[in-house]
């Protein structure tokens, strides 16, 4: 941690002006309203996302508990200080926020929302051609082999049930291609990850209308509002 910090800091003093994002991922021993808080405090970040650290690790012992008491009520806050700076027309970078609201004010997000398989695709260091950067052992996400055409690799992989047919999926967009083809945590475990995604839109639904206001007036702009404005790896949904 402290030499990513130390790396990040470098970087500015080395003259970098673009977007810097923090990355990370949220544990059982995270608390999500204080790490970003620490994030952003340090003070070198344009943006901060994070993943929570589920399906692809082990089953937490107490996923919901730990939601419920711990995440959920860190969202909660987080977008209260997140809403008050907008207030202020100070906009923390806070890239699930934005990139949500996003999907709120334009009508949706695409889906995935990190665009594995659609527009983000990851070319191997043997030639294979992959929708999604982590599932490098998993045959679904082999689409081809190089040299390729656009047209053999967009849409052969996708989000489909439960979905397709949720009505979150909208601002949603099936959060995250690899979980949810491979379950890891079965279709429970699935269900409790989402409980966290509708929380958040929620969340950040019930602020929808502060949010307009302050675009409209002309407090913070759009633009630097809705995040991210392309592709930029950032999976918007934690
Ligand atoms: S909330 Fe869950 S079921 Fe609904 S679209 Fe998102 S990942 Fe799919």
């Amino acid at each position: 941690m402290q030499e990513s910090l130390e790396a990040a800091a470098h970087i500015r003093r080395a003259g970098f002006t673009g977007d810097l994002i923090a990355r990370m991922t949220i544990s059982t021993v995270s608390d999500v309203y204080l790490d970003v808080l620490h994030l952003l405090g340090v003070g070198v970040f344009d943006h901060v996302h994070w993943q929570l650290d589920v399906v692809w690790s082990d089953r937490w012992h107490k996923f919901d508990d730990w939601s419920e008491k711990s995440y959920i009520p860190g969202i909660r806050r987080l977008a209260e200080l997140w809403v008050e700076g907008l207030r202020r027309g100070v906009l923390y970078g806070i890239a699930p926020f934005q990139g949500i609201t996003k999907g709120l004010i334009k009508g949706g997000l695409q889906a995935p929302p990190c665009g594995a398989g659609i527009d983000s695709f990851t070319v191997t260091t043997d030639g294979r051609i992959l929708a999604c950067p982590i599932a490098v052992d998993s045959e679904w996400a082999h689409l081809a082999d190089l040299p390729a055409r656009a047209n053999d690799l967009v849409g052969k992989v996708g989000i489909g049930e439960p979905c397709t047919s949720c009505e979150y999926f909208k601002y949603c967009g099936g959060r995250c291609l690899y979980a949810h083809i491979e379950r890891l945590w079965g279709d429970e475990g699935f269900r409790s990850v989402c409980r966290t995604v509708k929380t958040t839109v929620d969340v950040l639904r019930t602020h929808l209308n502060t949010i307009v206001k302050v675009i409209d007036e002309g407090i913070i702009s759009q633009d630097d509002l809705l995040y991210p404005s392309y592709n930029n790896t950032v999976e918007i949904v934690p």
